[in-house]
This record gives structure tokens, sequence and C-alpha cells, in this order.
């Protein structure tokens, strides 16, 4: 899959985040809804836990006309699916972000005055909201997704999830590595001397 290197290039037309304004009409005030749920065109979030492509995109939107170009506010939903960041169980979930994003018209004062990748343009009637989802999901996000908050993670002897391992899993047997330095430690206190009280002597 080819990656996209600028903003442009995710102008495709078909994307059921291009959203058509042509009813509004450039008259401000009027106002169009969007309440859908759209397949998501890609895979959308971070390394360990994103929207799958695919995966039902709840949209809830306004779609104003204002006078410098389209405000698109509402929230978008989606379920995440993902892996632990201590266990690497897979694990699932759903994220909800709030958008405000304007859409300059190509000859409006905010055309002129920024970038497009500041703002976004109305293009052809048409605003693209792929863009400013990935950027929010993506601040939306845990960077380390957990399969619970407690997670005890691996264990560090033989890998198992210790979520899922009988409970007071350990490994009775020393490391040869460990032994060697057990050997050097201090024997703790108590070790060594006559048990307190004993009568047998
Ligand atoms: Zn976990
Ligand atoms: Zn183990």
């Amino acid at each position: 899959m080819a990656t996209h290197a600028n903003a442009a290039a995710h102008r495709n037309p078909r994307s059921p985040l291009v959203i058509n304004t042509a009813r509004l009409g450039r008259r401000p005030g009027s106002m169009l809804t969007v309440r859908e749920s759209v397949p998501s065109p890609s895979r959308i979030g971070l390394d360990l836990v994103a929207i799958d492509e695919g995966a039902p995109l709840d949209l809830d939107l306004r779609v104003e006309s204002v006078s410098e170009g389209v405000l698109v506010t509402g929230t978008v939903s989606a379920p995440t699916s993902g892996e632990c960041a201590r266990c690497l169980t897979p694990i699932t979930g759903h994220v909800e972000i709030d958008l405000t994003e304007l859409f300059a018209y190509p000859d409006s004062a905010t055309d002129a005055t920024t970038e497009e990748d500041e703002v976004g343009r109305v293009i052809n009637n048409t605003v693209d909201l792929e863009q400013p989802i990935i950027d929010a999901v993506g601040l939306a996000l845990p960077l380390s997704p957990l399969c619970g908050d407690d997670c005890p993670g691996l264990c560090p002897r033989c890998g198992i999830p210790l979520a899922t391992a009988d409970p007071g899993h350990r490994h009775d047997q020393i490391d040869p590595r460990w032994a060697k330095l057990a050997a050097m430690l201090p024997e703790p206190p108590g070790v060594g001397e006559p048990p307190a009280g004993g009568g047998e002597s």
C-alpha cells in the first residue's frame, strides 16, 4: 500500500469520509447533519491500538456554512483493537473523539492566510474528514494500552502472561547465573544460629 506523502493525496473522492457540502450553498447559517456509520477507509491509530480498516466509524456531525468556509463539529466513535503493551494479549476497546474543524473556502481570507495543513479546504464542494479524524484519534488513544490497569505483564522467566497463569506461578529452580550470585550474598539474619529456646543440647 502506498504511503501518503501529503494531505492532498488523501483526497480520495470515493472515501466515505468525504462529505458533499453543495447543499449548504455557501449561505452562512445553513446546516446539515451527518449521522451515519461508515467503514473506516484505513487503519487509524497507533502501533499497539487502532481502529481497523473497515471497522464502523459512527459519525454524529453538524456541517455548517460559516463566512469563511464550512465548520464541522461533532463526534466520531469506533471500536478499537490492539494488544496489551505489557502482556501482548489481544484487547478490544472503543474510542470517541470530538471534532471541531474549519474547512476554508478557496477564495476566503482564511485560505489566503493559512497553509492547507493548518486549515483544511473546501474542494469541489466537499470536505475530507479523514486527516482530522486520523489526527484526533492518534491523540485520543493510549500509547501503552493495557488489558487491565493491574496487568502483571509476562513472567520474566518463561514469558507466559501472568494474568492467566496459575496463581502463585513461579519457578523454584534457581537459574545457575543467579545461584552464583546468591552464594555471594551474606546469609540472611537468623540462618546458621541455633534455634531460640532449643533444648536439645
Ligand atoms: Zn496485559
Ligand atoms: Zn514463568
